[in-house]
């Protein structure tokens, strides 16, 4: 859905919303008739009726003020019911998913039993031990929604006890309560918030069914459900009776879930960003230069070759310029570094050489890139697949998040060989194994039943280097591939790097914020600060004489001995 109907929707939702509270709130204060007040003369009289704007009931009732009146019980009931739900069922979660031990095993196993009842039965349950009434009622929804919120608040909270700022307050001394309060609550609460929302659609139909039912609102008060049920016998005779609350039953609860999601999606900075739409096969490019070859350079002998490179972040008026006027070129068998600090654009630019730039929020709003003499940004999903991780292959800087936790990594290694399902098992398997030893792993037979989790940083590192390896790709870009680790490791995956490049003749783009280690990878440097290159040449060169200034600073950031 386009953004402006998303927000379009939002506003009307919000408004309606608004309009229908502010009825409830005001109903004592409203020119409306009495409610409860039946006028036997005028029954059931029709809708637009003189003396009745949405006619009477059959106790000759105003259909209107009782509307506005039920509207009232209706929301305090969901309401009340929610927070009531939203309290007890977050804070059994929270203490659950943060205690763990006894208290949340006896807490968990009591939240699924009473998930295993189903839910309206054992509303209409509860309401049979206690008794009929709007508070009984209430009650009943209320403990029937415990559990969502229960399981919400402890799944959040499990995942936050892991995280380092909860270690690192404990480490400052801060006690349990103090880390609930301040550490794991404001986390929690965002979606707890949201989870409410659209409970309260909820609630209000489960209010309207127990009163429908005559197990809720006791006459003569009115709410939605149980108009609802006192126009049920006329709905032939006198459809509007039975007709208006249903109307506005409905009315409310798509309101309320329609601000529910658009709260949702305006709490969240990532889903503000389009980060969650389910970004597409490739990056979408916008215009597609079909030969942008320079005079100057032969782009016959340059494997890659990318011109006026431009990415762009967001849409509308949020767009980033992250990369403007990138050019490249690398030979066969030449290593090219990519300098400069933290968010210069180095991973957009390298992400986007394939396409592997996820859009949205990203796109390759102008330039050429062109590979072998094949131009990257006028292919299909299907021939950039042929490309990508065989002739070109990708390490990443943490190989820990690019590896599938749950799979041995003999087998995630097997998974990156092309054609590895027409192999037979022996064949894939020496495959896999010979990888592993040519990257120094120890007794890789054994290494390759293991999974990621239960290797050090380097050895991970090292089934990175073999699954690039894998196809014997023309090209390998490692961005940032040693910043993970620690600096005796980060020399040893260097060296293997640079030997395994020299010995299979393969091209490198080396992307490091280090300048150091770059220079020791490569014979050519390409400097970036913030998207744009401000220098380039020949490693030696730039390092003598650096012409731009940020070269100078970066050189003098080399920690020296
Ligand atoms: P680095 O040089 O550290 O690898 P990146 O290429 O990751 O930098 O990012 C370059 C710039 O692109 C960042 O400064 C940021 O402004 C922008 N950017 C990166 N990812 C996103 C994103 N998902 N949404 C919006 N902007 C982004
Ligand atoms: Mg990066």
């Amino acid at each position: 859905m386009s953004k402006s109907l998303n927000q379009w929707i939002l506003s009307v939702a919000a408004v309606l919303i608004a309009v229908l509270v502010l009825l409830a709130l005001t109903a004592p204060w409203l020119p409306i008739a009495d409610p409860n007040e039946s006028q036997l003369d005028q029954r059931l009289l029709p809708p637009l009726h003189p003396e009745a704007l949405l006619g009477t009931d059959t106790l000759g009732r105003d259909i209107f003020s009782r509307l506005i009146w039920g509207l009232r019980v209706s929301l305090l009931v969901a309401i009340a019911a929610t927070l009531v739900a939203a309290v007890i069922g977050s804070s059994i979660g929270i203490l659950a998913g943060y205690a763990r031990s006894w208290f949340d095993q006896l807490a968990m196993r009591g939240i699924d039993l009473l998930m295993a009842f189903p839910y309206l039965i054992l509303a209409l349950a509860i309401v049979a031990i206690l008794g009929p009434g709007l508070i009984n009622a209430l009650l009943a929804i209320a403990i029937v929604n415990i559990p969502f919120f229960a399981r919400t608040a402890r799944g959040i909270t499990l995942g936050l006890t892991r995280e380092p700022f909860i270690e690192a307050a404990r480490m400052g001394g801060q006690g349990h309560l103090s880390v609930l309060f301040r550490e794991v609550l404001p986390n929690v609460f965002p979606t707890l918030l949201i989870t409410s929302t659209t409970t309260l659609g909820w609630m209000i139909l489960e209010t309207a069914g127990l009163s429908f039912l005559g197990l809720g609102a006791q006459p003569p008060t009115a709410d939605l459900g149980s108009m609802l049920a006192d126009g049920r016998k006329l709905m032939l005779v006198h459809p509007h009776v039975a007709l208006l609350p249903g109307l506005l039953i409905f009315v409310l609860v798509l309101g309320l879930n329609l601000l529910g999601d658009g709260l949702r999606d305006r709490l969240d900075p990532r889903l503000r960003g389009g980060a969650l739409n389910a970004p597409g096969a490739a990056t979408t490019v916008e215009s597609i230069v079909v030969s942008a070859k320079g005079p100057e350079t032969d782009s016959k002998q340059s494997l890659l070759s990318i011109r006026d490179l431009v990415i762009e972040f967001g849409q509308g008026a949020g767009v980033v310029r992250a990369v403007d006027g990138f050019q490249l070129e690398i030979h066969a068998g030449q290593s090219i570094g990519l300098v400069g600090e933290s968010g210069s654009g180095k991973s957009a630019t390298a992400m986007a050489i394939t396409r592997l730039l996820p859009s949205p929020p990203g796109r390759i709003a102008a330039g050429s890139i062109e590979f072998d003499g094949r131009n990257l940004l006028s292919m299909n999903a299907e021939q950039l697949r042929r490309v990508r991780g065989k002739e070109v292959a990708y390490i990443f800087q943490d190989p820990l998040g690019s590896l599938n936790p749950l799979m041995p990594v003999g087998q995630q290694v097997a998974e990156a060989i092309h054609g590895a399902e027409s192999m037979n098992r022996k064949a894939l398997n020496e495959k896999v194994v010979a990888l592993l030893e040519e990257t120094g792993l120890p007794d890789p037979a054994t290494l390759c039943k293991v999974l990621p989790h239960e290797l050090s940083g380097g050895q991970r590192q090292r089934i990175g280097i073999a699954m690039a390896l894998a196809n014997d790709p023309r090209l390998i870009i490692a961005d940032e591939p040693t910043t993970a680790l620690d600096v005796t490791v980060q020399r040893k995956v260097l060296e293997l790097l640079d030997t395994l490049r020299k010995n299979r003749g393969t091209a490198l783009l080396f992307i490091s914020h280090d300048l150091a280690v770059v220079q020791a990878m490569c014979s050519q440097i390409v400097v970036l600060k913030d998207g744009r290159i401000v220098e380039a040449g020949e490693s030696e060169t730039v390092l003598r004489t650096p012409k731009a200034a940020y070269t100078r600073q970066l050189i003098e950031a080399i920690p020296s001995l």
